[in-house]
């Protein structure tokens, strides 16, 4: 699933490929995603010009030059791909996927002059929406959302005085998207192994030190993920994506029954099912 991480990756390629460029034509293959993708989208959006990409937690936001929106989630398994026209070389802004692209998946070509920006998604949970400048306003996906965790209204002040209106598992507060937006079960699963936190431990009984320790946690793996995720998709490919292995960095996510790598711990990792979402940690460390 995309993460935040990964969604800042994609807007950073993005603005390097596609921001000032005029949308020439609009191909969809198959409107039936999350949301089915309105008639008229491709009539709105033909001959304007991408003037500036942004990202709101897992939302890509794409201003048109005549002040209009479209924002795109990329869902359980979306993916945006940039394809050279002339070279057939495709770059894949997808950095956990554990498998290549497969064609028959991509649903929506954005053409340029030069590229094509392909939405490609398997499981069609992700969505790409319009919006005019006044109904973005009020857009119903980004309007309730809580603090970029990478921001520095993202601090302990704030972080603290939110926290008490929550009574539940730290692990379900920071997977509220109106508590801090954007951070989904992998970094959530990690923050709270890097501070020692059981995940099912009570948000009002993480006293400050940890709440400042898990904090730094949030932000410091956030940015390492960024740092290691952009530097594997740089470059063009000669096929139509690449194998991940992003998944060699967790500490916790995905590794039941291994053993702690934190020192002398001894420590085994389990897995436990909160709020739906599966939950890695260690059984002696995180209290
Ligand atoms: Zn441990």
């Amino acid at each position: 699933m995309p993460e935040l991480p990964e969604v800042e990756i994609t807007k950073k390629t993005l603005q390097k490929h596609v921001v000032d460029q005029t949308i020439q034509d609009l191909q969809i293959k198959n409107r039936n995603l999350r949301y089915k993708i309105d008639n008229e989208f491709k009539n709105k959006i033909v001959k304007k010009k991408i003037v500036n990409i942004s990202r709101r937690s897992k939302y890509l936001v794409f201003l048109l030059s005549d002040g209009n929106y479209f924002i795109i989630h990329l869902g359980m398994s979306g993916r945006l791909l940039i394809a050279n026209k002339k070279q057939k070389k495709f770059l894949d802004t997808s950095f956990y996927a554990s498998h290549p692209a497969i064609k028959k998946h991509n649903h929506v070509y954005f053409l340029f002059k030069k590229k094509i920006l392909i939405y490609n998604d398997t499981r069609r949970f992700g969505f790409i929406k319009y919006y005019n400048s006044k109904e973005f306003l009020n857009c119903q996906h980004l309007i309730n959302l809580g603090v970029e965790p990478l921001s520095s209204e993202c601090n302990f002040a704030q972080l603290s005085q939110k926290i008490k209106k929550y009574n539940k598992s730290i692990k379900n507060v920071l997977m509220d998207q109106t508590c801090i937006a954007g951070l989904g079960n992998i970094y959530v699963n990690e923050a709270l192994f890097l501070s020692k936190i059981h995940p099912e431990r009570n948000s009002l009984r993480v006293d400050a030190p940890e709440l400042k320790k898990l904090l730094q946690a949030i932000k410091d793996i956030l940015k390492k993920s960024i740092r290691l995720g952009g530097s594997t998709i740089k470059d063009f490919h000669n096929s139509e994506g690449k194998i991940g292995s992003f998944q060699n960095y967790f500490k916790v996510y995905g590794r039941e029954n291994e053993k702690c790598t934190r020192s002398r711990c001894g420590g085994m990792i389990k897995k436990i099912t909160i709020g739906g979402r599966a939950s890695f940690f260690c059984n002696i460390c995180q209290q």
